[in-house]
C-alpha cells in the first residue's frame, strides 16, 4: 500500500498547488485566448495530456489532477460507487461543445495568431485577483458538492472535458500497438474476493474485468489501487505493447 500512500500524498500536494496552477489547466481561459487568436498554456496542456495518455493512459487523472484529488479527499464523507454506462458519455458532449467553440473562435480571430503561455496569468500566479478567487471557489465548490451528493469521482465520470482527449490518446496507442502503461491480469488466480472492485476510485467492476480478461476501460485512471489491494497478485500495471490479457 506504500504506492497508494505516495499517490495520495502527491495528490494533496497538487491540490495545494492550485492557487498557482489552476489557470494553466483552465478550459475557460483556453476559449478566452482563442477568441483573440491566442494559444494559451491551458490549450498546450490539453495537447500534452493527450500525448501523456498515449504512453501512460489516464495517469494524470489518477496521480496528478488536483480536481481528482479534491474528489478523493471526500471519499470518507461519501464513497458510494457511481453508475457509469451512458452517463459517462456526458463528458464527450461537453468536450465536443468546447472543441467546436475553440475552432469557431480561432476562425473568427483569423487563425492561431500567437502563443502566449502567460495569457490571463500575467503574474504567473493563478489566484492573483478577487475575480480569480471567485472562480476558484465556484469550480472547487461545485466539485465538492457533486462529490458529497453523488459519491466517488463523479466529475471525472461525467464532467471532465479533458478526459475524452486522454481517452483518445490512450486508445490510439492501443490501436497501433505502441508500448503503453496498462493493466494486465492472470484471471485463473482470482478468488473473487472483489476487493479490487470495492477499492476502485472510478467505481469500475474490476473483478468482472479480470474474469473477462478485458482490463482496458476508458474510465481506468491507472491509479493501481486494484493492483495494490489484490491478495493474490492477480493484476499488474505494466508498460508494454501487449494486450490487456496476461495469461
Ligand atoms: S482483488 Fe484480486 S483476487 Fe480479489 S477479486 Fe480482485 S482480482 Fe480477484
Ligand atoms: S481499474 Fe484499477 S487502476 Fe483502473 S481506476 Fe480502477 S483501481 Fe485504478
Amino acid at each position: 500500500m506504500k504506492r497508494q500512500n505516495l499517490r495520495k500524498a502527491l495528490m494533496v500536494i497538487f491540490v495545494l498547488s492550485l492557487p498557482v496552477t489552476m489557470f494553466y489547466l483552465s478550459p475557460l481561459l483556453t476559449l478566452q485566448g482563442a477568441w483573440k487568436g491566442i494559444v494559451t498554456s491551458s490549450l498546450v496542456f490539453v495537447g500534452l495530456s493527450a500525448v501523456l495518455a498515449f504512453f501512460a493512459g489516464r495517469v494524470f487523472c489518477g496521480w496528478i489532477c488536483p480536481g481528482g484529488a479534491v474528489q478523493e479527499v471526500l471519499f470518507p464523507a461519501n464513497d458510494r460507487r457511481v453508475p457509469g454506462g451512458k452517463l459517462d458519455l456526458i463528458k464527450y458532449g461537453i468536450a465536443a461543445v468546447w472543441l467546436a467553440l475553440l475552432v469557431a473562435f480561432f476562425i473568427r480571430a483569423g487563425g492561431l495568431l500567437s502563443v502566449q503561455p502567460l495569457y490571463g496569468i500575467e503574474s504567473g500566479f493563478s489566484l492573483a485577483t478577487p475575480v480569480s478567487y471567485v472562480m476558484f471557489y465556484v469550480a472547487m465548490g461545485g466539485m465538492v458538492v457533486l462529490s458529497l451528493a453523488v459519491g466517488r469521482r463523479p466529475f471525472c465520470h461525467y464532467g471532465c472535458m479533458l478526459a475524452p482527449f486522454m481517452i483518445a490518446g490512450k486508445y490510439a496507442a492501443k490501436k497501433i500497438g505502441s508500448p503503453r502503461l496498462h493493466l494486465e491480469a492472470e484471471s485463473e488466480k482470482c478468488i473473487d474476493c472483489k476487493l479490487c472492485t470495492k477499492n476502485c476510485p472510478m467505481s469500475l467492476d474490476v473483478n468482472a474485468m479480470v474474469r473477462s480478461s478485458e482490463m482496458d476501460s476508458p474510465e481506468c485512471i491507472s491509479c493501481a489501487a486494484c493492483v495494490d489491494v489484490c491478495p493474490r497478485q492477480v493484476i499488474s500495471l505494466v508498460f508494454s505493447s501487449t494486450g490487456s490479457k496476461k495469461s
